[in-house]
């Protein structure tokens, strides 16, 4: 079975007050679900003991002459065990392209942290029956050969249900994750394994239906992950699916 894993994304909130709301998760994560925070990288080493950590990003170079940039070794250091690759804000806000995602994988692999790999289509891209087009080109794109489910995860994330309060509808969720299934069983031998994420405006009140569908095997969590008390029914959710 693949496994179930609840990650929250704090994007760019979060100061060193945080860290009682990350204590609150650590000490509340339930057995069975892997729970992780992606914090801003400044407050990695802030991070209670305990806590399975991710970075938001990082740069594919090891080290080098790129002012403002962390490089995976970096996050690894700082205690990161995963960093998600390919966020939406990320390739909006500063342009990454699928080729760009895909060297920040192979940095991520190579620091020995596991890849959380973001894929997802516009209203735009939706609205004109190119969803599992736009998806498949993604994940062919930004995947490097050497993907195994040990390595890498694909969370699933609507850019038009990402901190919008729209949340993708079950039935297109399991039609996205279906597909997506498929194709990561096609492509390696250990697709089937591979954990499936949703993300967009997950909250405790949506989490169980979307975790009872076959292939969701956990959530991205953005704006709901920030609060113990918004978070924790998400990963109890997942927990008891
Ligand atoms: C995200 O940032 O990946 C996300 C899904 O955000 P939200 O849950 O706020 O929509």
């Amino acid at each position: 079975m693949p496994q179930k894993i609840a990650a929250g994304n704090w994007k760019m909130n979060g100061l060193r007050a945080a860290r009682a709301e990350a204590e609150a998760i650590a000490a509340g994560a339930p057995e069975g679900v892997v729970t992780l925070i992606c914090p801003p990288a400044t407050l990695l080493g802030a991070m209670p003991e305990g806590l399975t950590l991710g970075g938001q990003a990082c740069h594919p170079a090891e080290s080098g002459a790129h002012t403002g940039d962390l490089s995976a070794a970096m996050l690894a250091d700082a205690g990161a065990a995963w960093c998600l690759a390919g966020h939406s804000e990320r390739r909006t806000d500063h342009g990454e392209t699928d080729a760009d995602v895909a060297a920040q994988v192979s940095a991520i692999w190579t620091a020995g942290m596991a890849a959380i790999l973001c894929i997802g289509e516009t209203l735009e891209e939706r609205e004109a029956d190119r969803t599992l087009d736009v998806l498949f080109a993604q994940l062919d794109g930004a995947l490097p050969e050497g993907a195994t489910a040990a390595n890498t995860v694909v969370a699933y994330e609507p850019v038009w249900a990402i901190g919008t309060g729209k949340v993708a509808t079950p039935d297109q969720v399991d039609a996205v994750h279906d597909a997506l299934r498929g194709r990561l069983e096609d492509r390696l031998a250990d697709g089937g394994q591979v954990s499936l994420l949703y993300g967009g405006s997950v909250k405790a009140g949506n989490a169980a239906e979307l975790f009872a569908l076959d292939h969701v095997n956990g959530a991205l969590v953005g704006g709901a992950s920030l609060r113990a008390e918004d978070f924790l029914p998400i990963a109890r959710a997942l927990a008891a699916s």
